[in-house]
C-alpha cells in the first residue's frame, strides 16, 4: 500500500477488519510509520487536530470511526449518538488521513464474543464510578483496534483525561508495542471543550456550558495566587458550577496526573477534573497546571 496521506486527497475507506489488517501489513512491509486515531465519528476540530498530529509524524494516518456500544451504559446516548460518515470523510479529506476504518458493529463484535479488557485502580473513581463498565468497553475496543492496526503511535485527546491514563496503563500492562501520544484539548472560542455531545445542548445550555472551563481556570488562578488546599479549591469550583446552573455535579476534584490519586495539597503538577450536567447533557473537562498555577499540557508530563 502506498502512502495516500496527501492533504486534499480523500482517504481510502475500509470496513472489514481483515481488509484493514492486510492493508496495514503491506504498509509496514513498505516501511511506513503508522499512526492511529480512534474516534466515534461526528468529527470536530478536536478530532482533526489529532489527525494533523498523526499526519505530521507518520507516513500513514489511520482514522477509525466506530460508535462502540460496549462503552455506553444502559440509558446512555448510544442510539442517538450523532453519526454522519459522509461528512466525516469529507472533513478528513483535507487533513492527511490516508485510511479510514469504519466497521459495522457486527464486524468487530462477532457472534459469541465474550472477552472484555478490565483495567483496575485507575478506573475506580471519576468516570469509572459514574459510568460503570465504560472503561471496560473503552479498553476492549482500543485494544482490538491496536491489535488490528498495530500502529507505531496512537493519538488520544487530553479532553478525556482519565481515558488517556487508562489506555496508557492498558498498553503498558499488556505489552502492546505502541506509543500513546496525548494531544491538547481543542476548545471553542469561549473555552468550551469541543465534543460531539455539544450538539445536544439547547441555546441556554450552550451559554451555561463554558462555566466548566471557567471553574477549572479559577482553580488554576487560585493556585497561582498561592492557594494549596484542595478542599477550598474544589469548593470554589463547585460554587462556580452551581452559579452557572451546571448541576448536578458528578465530581469536581484535584488529582495527580499519573495515577489520579486525590491531592490534599497542591505541591506539583495537578489535574482539575470536572463532570457536570447542562440540562440532560453530561459534560467533562479538565485542566492540568503546575504548583505555580500555570497551565501544563498533559502530553508534556507523560512523554
Ligand atoms: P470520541 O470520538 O469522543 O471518542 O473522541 C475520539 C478522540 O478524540 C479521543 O481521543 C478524544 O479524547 C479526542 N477528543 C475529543 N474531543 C477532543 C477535544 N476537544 N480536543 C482534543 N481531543 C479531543
Amino acid at each position: 500500500m502506498t502512502n495516500t496521506s496527501q492533504p486534499g486527497s480523500p482517504p481510502a475507506l475500509v470496513t472489514q477488519p481483515d481488509e484493514l489488517r492486510l492493508a496495514l501489513a503491506q504498509a509496514r512491509r513498505d516501511g511506513h510509520f503508522i499512526g492511529l486515531v480512534p474516534t466515534m465519528g461526528a468529527l470536530h476540530e478536536g478530532h482533526l487536530k489529532l489527525v494533523d498530529a498523526a499526519a505530521a509524524e507518520c507516513d500513514l494516518t489511520v482514522v477509525t470511526i466506530f460508535v462502540n456500544p460496549t462503552q455506553f451504559g444502559p440509558g446512555e446516548d448510544f442510539e442517538r449518538y450523532p453519526r454522519n460518515l459522509d461528512r466525516d470523510l469529507a472533513l478528513l479529506a483535507g487533513r492527511g488521513a490516508g485510511l479510514v476504518f469504519a466497521p459495522r458493529t457486527e464486524a468487530l463484535y462477532r457472534a459469541g464474543h465474550a472477552t472484555r479488557v478490565e483495567v483496575d485502580r485507575v478506573t475506580a473513581e471519576f468516570e469509572g464510578r459514574c459510568r460503570p463498565d465504560h472503561f471496560r468497553g473503552v479498553a476492549t475496543i482500543v485494544l482490538k483496534l491496536l491489535q488490528l492496526a498495530a500502529p507505531d503511535v496512537a493519538y488520544f485527546g487530553q479532553k478525556d483525561f482519565q481515558q488517556c491514563v487508562v489506555i496508557r496503563r492498558m498498553a503498558a500492562d499488556l505489552d502492546v508495542p505502541v506509543k500513546i501520544r496525548v494531544q491538547p484539548t481543542v476548545r471553542e472560542p469561549d473555552g468550551l471543550a469541543m465534543s460531539s455531545r455539544n450538539a445536544y445542548l439547547s441555546s441556554t445550555e450552550r451559554q451555561q456550558a463554558p462555566g466548566i472551563i471557567r471553574a477549572l481556570r479559577s482553580a488554576a488562578a487560585m493556585v497561582a495566587r498561592g492557594a494549596r488546599n484542595a478542599a477550598s479549591i474544589t469548593r470554589l469550583m463547585r460554587e462556580q458550577l452551581r452559579s452557572a446552573g451546571l448541576e448536578p455535579i458528578d465530581y469536581a476534584a484535584l488529582v495527580e496526573p499519573l495515577e489520579l490519586m486525590p491531592v490534599e495539597e497542591v505541591t506539583g503538577p495537578t489535574v482539575a477534573l470536572i463532570a457536570a450536567h447542562a440540562g440532560r447533557t453530561r459534560l467533562i473537562d479538565n485542566l492540568v497546571f503546575g504548583e505555580d498555577g500555570r497551565e501544563i499540557e498533559l502530553g508534556e508530563i507523560l512523554d
